[in-house]
């Protein structure tokens, strides 16, 4: 698989990764790694993080998007 971003501006980059949310091949000037917290239930239905993170790797676009989405919950809205 070749980097999508790459692929966009005609150019022709091998992956090594996969944005975790749509699946587009990226390379290692493309991603963005970051860590994400997994939680598990615990009772009363309230989910608890646990250590460590995961790895999260998404795209240019996902995670602008993620950002957006991030910045409109902490300003209290719904998401
Ligand atoms: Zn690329
Ligand atoms: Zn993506």
């Amino acid at each position: 698989m070749n980097c999508l971003e790459c692929a966009e501006a005609a150019k022709t980059t091998a992956a090594i990764a996969v944005c975790g949310r749509c699946g587009a091949g990226l390379c290692g000037t493309h991603l963005n790694e970051g860590g994400e917290t997994l939680t598990v239930m615990a009772p009363i239905a309230r989910q608890v993080p646990v250590e460590p993170l995961a790895r999260r790797v998404r795209c240019g676009k996902c995670e602008s998007a993620e950002k957006a989405q991030a910045a409109g919950r902490a300003r209290g809205g719904r998401v």
